[in-house]
């Protein structure tokens, strides 16, 4: 599996492309066109570049993972990766489109994996070449950074497609745990439910913006508190998962919080656009209540 395939050269994809470059595997990375895969590229050596500066890595292991890492125009040139991790947009029409034009090139062999947050692993399958040779492989953002890695098996994945990917994994240098096919994985079916209750609390008036986040900041000793956390992930995401999680399993402790809902119908999504619960655009973060 020296050659993998990434699809989708965004926050995720490019994370996945780095790490694996920087693993020793050669890389094709594609997106819509050639110039998006390019752009990814092109991030990815500024995050190599900052390593440098830091004296994290030497120059010459940020030239070794450049060089591993190939922008490409498709997907049709991914025929000899053993294994095609698809980072592309949560949506699942484009998935479902992208797991046909490439079932085309794949080998025989070759795994075939959704960094999805969200969408069923066993209903992707149904558009992927293969069900057995198909699994979820969730990463955290940003993926150089963060040790862990959810692998999750659709109802027809095979136990040497678990094994590939968790050697995979291996390699990268990142935690693995194992998780069944239900809404939310492990991680976000813990978290989300914080974040919402978080919102339910803002916007119920029991503190203030900053005083939840301090609270739990200093109470469960959490790097930073759930509503700095949901401007971080984006609160669109947290939206989008969070309905995933209530419709998935019908139970109304998942619905969605009504403030939650109002700042994602306001368009503010959180630091991805300057303006979540806080306002990003002075130097320091402002609560926007
Ligand atoms: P992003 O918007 O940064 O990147 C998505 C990329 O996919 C874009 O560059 C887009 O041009 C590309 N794309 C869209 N259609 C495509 C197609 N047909 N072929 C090839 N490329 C296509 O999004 P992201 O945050 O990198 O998320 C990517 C995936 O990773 C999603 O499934 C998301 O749920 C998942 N994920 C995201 C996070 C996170 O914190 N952002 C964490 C874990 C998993």
């Amino acid at each position: 599996m020296k050659t993998i395939g990434v699809i989708g050269a965004g926050q995720m994809g490019a994370g996945i492309a780095q790490v694996s470059a920087q693993a020793g595997y050669h890389v094709l990375l594609s997106d819509v066109d050639l110039a998006r895969a390019e752009a990814g590229k092109a991030g990815i050596a500024k995050a190599l570049d900052r390593l440098v500066t830091k004296e994290k890595i030497a120059a010459e292991a940020r030239d070794a993972a450049l060089a591993l890492i190939e922008p490409v125009a498709g997907v049709e040139t991914m025929g000899p990766c053993g294994l095609v991790i698809e980072a592309a947009t949560e949506r699942e029409e484009i998935k479902r489109a992208i797991f046909g034009t490439v079932g085309k090139v794949l080998g025989a062999e070759a795994i075939l994996a959704s960094n999805t947050s969200s969408i069923p692993i066993t209903r992707l399958a149904q558009a992927s070449p293969d069900p057995a040779r198909f699994m979820g492989v969730h990463f955290f953002n940003p993926v150089p950074v963060m040790g862990l890695i959810e692998l999750i098996r659709g109802l027809a994945t095979s136990d040497a497609t678990v094994a590939s990917v968790e050697a995979f994994g291996q390699s990268l240098g990142k935690t693995i745990v194992h998780a069944n096919d239900a809404p939310g994985f492990i991680v976000n079916r813990v978290l989300m439910p914080m974040i919402n209750e978080a919102c339910f609390a803002l916007g119920e008036g029991v503190a203030t913006m900053q005083d939840i986040d301090t609270a739990c900041m200093l109470g469960l000793n959490h790097p930073m508190g759930p509503l700095t956390l949901a401007d971080f992930i984006g609160l669109d995401t947290c939206l989008e998962i969070t309905r995933v999680l209530f419709e998935g399993t019908g139970d109304p402790k998942f619905r969605p919080a009504p403030l939650l809902v109002k700042y994602v119908e306001a368009g503010w999504y959180g630091r991805k656009v300057q303006r979540g619960f806080y306002d990003y655009s002075g130097s320091e973060p402002v609560p926007t209540r």
